[in-house]
């Protein structure tokens, strides 16, 4: 393997620039612990620093550590024993693995800047939907700004693709919304308009359409199984970030792949 003086760290060490990939996903999942756990409370986000709910002993810095700390301590608080939710680790493990699939599939691009921004926002939104079936403006509405700006800086795709998302994506929940009266929520409008800034209409589409798919056969087996009743809301903030997360990956893909079977 030649190596010119002059090439990037990257080009010259693919695998140990995954490594680096997954070492700085770990660590933004572990910010990303914090805002799930404070951004619905309107907390801030930098002080006070981590304590443990269960008797506020602070957190050292090797309490912290993303992963490790939570093996080492076998998922107890070192000063009072409380349980520490197995969600940590989960949430670190999977905004590292998600960025890591973006870098392999991506490379340094454009398309991963959005992967850095959009992956762990989705991943955000999923859990606190999941706590408390809310999805926080505080995320989606400085998201839907975001998408549309670093899609007008790094031109990966035009500004008018993106600006259609978001109306498409906000224009289709408000349809739902006034129809189904109660099914959506202006959360998911707002999510749907932060997709379609990053994505775009069309991975948009292909995001709803993923989104819709997922929802409903989860929904089935939930009613089929007896475990959720007909008037039971099933949050979909999640069923979106999955659908928006594999757009921004197939999306482009299978919108031209539609377009094919529709035009041949
Ligand atoms: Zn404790």
């Amino acid at each position: 393997m030649t190596v010119a003086p002059f090439e990037s760290f990257a080009d010259a060490c693919p695998t140990g620039m995954l490594a680096v990939v997954g070492l700085f996903g770990l660590a933004l999942g572990s910010f990303l612990n914090v805002v799930i756990a404070r951004v619905p409370a309107g907390r801030s986000l930098v002080r006070p620093g981590s304590a443990c709910p269960g008797c506020s002993a602070p957190l050292t810095w090797y309490d912290n550590i993303p992963v490790l700390s939570f093996v080492m301590l076998r998922g107890r608080c070192r000063s009072c024993g409380m349980r520490i939710s197995w969600r940590y680790p989960v949430v670190e493990t999977v905004t590292a693995a998600v960025l890591v699939s973006a870098y392999a599939a991506f490379g340094p691009s454009a398309d991963f800047l959005v992967a850095c921004v959009l992956l762990p926002a989705l991943v955000a939104l999923t859990a606190i939907d999941l706590d408390h079936q809310m999805i926080p403006d505080a995320i989606t509405l400085p998201g839907i700004l975001v998408g549309l700006v670093i899609n007008l800086a790094s031109r990966r795709i035009s500004w008018l693709d993106s600006v259609l998302g978001i109306l498409l994506g906000g224009g289709l929940f408000l349809v739902i919304i006034l129809v189904s009266r109660g099914g959506m929520g202006g959360g998911d409008l707002k999510l749907g308009a932060m997709l379609g800034a990053f994505l775009g209409w069309k991975a948009l589409l292909v995001a709803l359409f993923v989104a819709i798919v997922l929802g409903g056969a989860l929904g089935a087996v939930l009613l089929a199984t007896g475990r959720r009743g007909r008037k039971d809301p099933i949050p979909f903030g999640p069923f979106l970030a999955a659908g928006g997360a594999m757009a921004l990956f197939w999306g482009e893909r299978v919108f031209v792949w539609w377009m094919g079977g529709f035009g041949g």
